[in-house]
Order: structure tokens, then C-alpha cells, then sequence
């Protein structure tokens, strides 16, 4: 079996990150990938050798709005996704939403603490105890996040997985997931007996396919979000194998995650000073703001839901003629994976949502004058 990362001597460099990992999360190991999109897939099989369910049988819900790596990671285990809807407020799903997904085949729910809000999981967690489900948290956006019950996000799953690549809190790269009981543990030591990491793509390839990926993403959700097209599923799943290899990567950068792993303090008050900053020009105005931040303690990207959907693109542009970075990051996943799944506040949730940077490359004038060219453009755009 090829080692998890390169040599000794780097997993070393990793050990102050795996002591504060479990203390946090009160897991019985961590194991290090090249992302959270392998962190999933050995999640997946986890999963599924626990339920004992054959190969593209079992299912496991993950929230519709996402990106597509939980759902493409799922294929590449041998998984059926499914998608639930979110609440409106916050674009993450409820225990009810949840339910509404479950079939006898369901042996994983994942739960994505997005944009750096968490949710109270204690009743999702009972529920899947009593359905034998394994519950993932997905941590990617919400590092050292707090749940509402003070606990650390990643601490209520069975199993949490992180990224530490580009778009994240820590962008030094690798991935992770946390394993919580003896007996997770015992199932994922059979499945890499079965299915050993694999070396990883060359990074070349890797970021030719990467590009591709997301061309073809946007060209997706541009027709969607015209209505020019009805259904994007067929042509996305067809192209996904091309995909494939991106997905299984071994950790490759654990000096870079160890080396600036002291600093995630530091980082995480940056990135909360910045999200206040945008909340003092933009708390009121033609939008809703995501507040979960606050409670958390960690933003990933300052959010907004625009009042006026059919207005979005307009808004994002002109706020980029302005000279800044706006996102309307996500569309709702299973309109690329099951259409017939629907999520009609995911789809609504997606035509409102703008997100705005607070990571190291803004500043606090940057932000100041991104608050201000928003909630001008804004104006003249709703007058
Ligand atoms: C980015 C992201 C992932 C995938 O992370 P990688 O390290 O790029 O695989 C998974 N889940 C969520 C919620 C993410 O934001």
C-alpha cells in the first residue's frame, strides 16, 4: 500500500493538527488526504461497508445546495446521491428535509456547515443512530466553527471531513477526515485493504481537467439560470467520468498545513473583522444577510440573498466593473445529478445568493469600498 503522504518525517509536521483535531472533535483518528473530495469518498465507503449494502444500491443525502464534489464523490464510490432541500434563510437543510429523502437504501446523510454557519445537530444525529445512517459533517467552510450548542463543528458526526485547498480558510492544500469511533475506524482500515489510496493525478492534468470542470460548470448553470434548458443532468453525468481521477488524491502538502496551522487563530479573527465591516454598510438594503457568522465564529464568505432574483447577474456585474470579486457560488446539485429530486428553496436560494470575499487577498479598504459599490449598484438597480 503506497503511505498517506510522502514520508515520517512530514507526517510528523502534521502532529500538533491531529492532537487538536481529536481534542476538538473527541475523534479516535485522522487521516490525511489531498482533499475533501477524497476525505468524502473514503467517508462513502465507510459508510457503506457499515450498512452492509451492495454497490449502487445504497444512497446518501447531501444538501442541495453544495458544491458537486460531495455528490461527484459519492458516484465514485459506488453511492446513489440524494438531495435534499434547504431552509430559505440559510441554504442549509433541515432534519425534516432530510426525512423527506430517506429510502431503506440510505446508509449516509451529509451535513455541510456552509458558508461557516452550523446548525444544532442533536436531533439529526439521533435520528440517524436509529436508522443505523452515518452522519458526515462536512467542515470545508466552517473550520474551528462553533455549533449553537458551543461544541466545535465536526464534533456531532460520526465522521467529519475538511479541505485545507485554494477557496478555503486555509488554503495551503490537503484534505482530512475525522474518524469518531472504534468502530468507523475498524471499517475504514478493511476498505483501504480493498481500495488503497490512490498516487494522485499529474498536477498538470490535474489543473487542465480542473479548468474544464468548472467551464463546463458555469456553462451549465448559465443555461439554467435563463431557463434555456430544462434539464443539464444528462449531458453533466455523461462528461463525469472524464472527471474521475480528480477526486482520489493523496495528501501532498502536510509541511504547508503544519506550518501555518498556528496561525488559524489569527486568520479566523481577520475574516471575522472583515464580515463585521461589510455588516456596518450593508445591514440594511434590498437583500437579507446570512448571520450565522456571527453565532459561529467563522465566515467563509460574507453573504447576502438579493431581494430581486432576476436582477442578480446585473448586480454581480456592475459590482465587478467596480474593480471587486463577487460570487453567486452554488446551484442547486441536484439539478445536475437527479432533477427529480426537487428543491424548489434551493432553486430560489441560488437565484438570490451573492457572497463576498473576506480571505487575505482583501483588505479593510478593499472591503470597504466592495460594501459601498454593492449597496450603490444595488440602489439604482432596485429604484
Ligand atoms: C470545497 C468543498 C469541498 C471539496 O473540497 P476539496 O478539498 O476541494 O475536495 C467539499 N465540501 C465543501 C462544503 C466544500 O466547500
Amino acid at each position: 500500500m503506497k503511505p498517506l503522504v510522502e514520508s515520517s518525517v512530514e507526517i510528523e509536521v502534521l502532529q500538533p493538527v491531529e492532537v487538536d483535531l481529536l481534542r476538538e472533535t473527541g475523534g479516535v483518528s485522522v487521516e490525511w488526504f489531498g482533499r475533501a473530495g477524497t476525505a468524502l469518498y473514503r467517508a462513502y465507503l465507510i459508510a457503506r461497508l457499515t450498512a452492509g449494502a451492495n454497490v449502487g444500491e445504497a444512497e446518501v443525502i447531501i444538501p442541495s445546495i453544495s458544491c458537486a464534489t460531495p455528490a461527484n464523490a459519492a458516484l465514485l464510490a459506488g453511492l446513489v446521491p440524494r438531495f435534499a432541500d434547504v431552509e430559505p434563510a440559510t441554504g442549509m437543510p433541515t432534519l425534516d428535509l432530510i426525512q423527506e429523502r430517506w429510502t431503506p437504501q440510505t446508509c449516509a446523510v451529509v451535513f455541510i456547515h456552509l458558508y461557516g454557519q452550523t446548525a444544532d445537530l442533536s436531533s439529526l444525529k439521533e435520528w440517524c443512530r436509529v436508522k443505523n445512517i452515518v452522519l458526515i459533517e462536512d467542515v470545508a467552510q466552517a473550520l474551528r466553527a462553533r455549533l449553537p450548542n458551543g461544541a466545535a463543528a465536526g464534533s456531532g458526526g460520526d465522521l467529519s471531513v475538511y479541505s485545507f485547498n485554494r477557496t478555503k480558510i486555509l488554503e495551503c492544500g490537503g484534505g482530512a477526515l475525522v474518524i469518531r469511533s472504534e468502530r468507523l475506524r475498524s471499517a475504514h482500515v478493511v476498505s483501504l485493504a480493498k481500495d488503497p489510496i490512490a498516487a494522485g493525478v499529474d498536477p498538470e492534468k490535474a489543473a487542465t481537467l480542473g479548468l474544464s470542470y468548472r467551464n463546463l460548470h458555469h456553462a451549465l448553470v448559465g443555461l439554467r439560470r435563463s431557463r434555456s434548458v430544462e434539464d443539464i443532468s444528462a449531458p453533466f453525468l455523461n462528461l463525469q467520468p472524464a472527471f474521475q481521477e480528480l477526486y482520489l488524491q493523496p495528501m501532498k502538502s502536510a509541511s504547508a498545513l503544519g506550518n501555518v496551522w498556528p496561525k488559524l487563530t489569527e486568520i479566523l479573527q481577520r475574516r471575522y473583522a472583515k464580515a463585521e465591516q461589510y455588516e456596518e454598510v450593508l445591514a440594511d438594503g434590498p437583500w437579507q444577510t446570512i448571520q450565522g457568522w456571527k453565532k459561529s465564529g467563522v465566515c467563509w464568505r460574507y453573504s447576502l440573498l438579493f431581494d430581486a432574483p432576476e436582477k442578480l447577474v446585473a448586480l454581480c456585474e456592475s459590482v465587478r466593473q467596480d474593480g471587486f470579486h463577487v460570487s453567486n457560488l452554488y446551484w442547486p446539485v441536484n439539478e445536475f445529478f437527479r432533477p427529480s429530486d426537487l428543491c424548489p428553496n434551493a432553486n430560489a436560494f441560488a437565484r438570490q445568493i451573492l457572497n463576498l470575499w473576506v480571505d487575505a487577498t482583501v483588505d479593510r479598504q478593499w472591503v470597504h469600498r466592495c460594501a459601498k459599490s454593492l449597496r450603490k449598484n444595488a440602489d439604482r438597480i432596485t429604484a
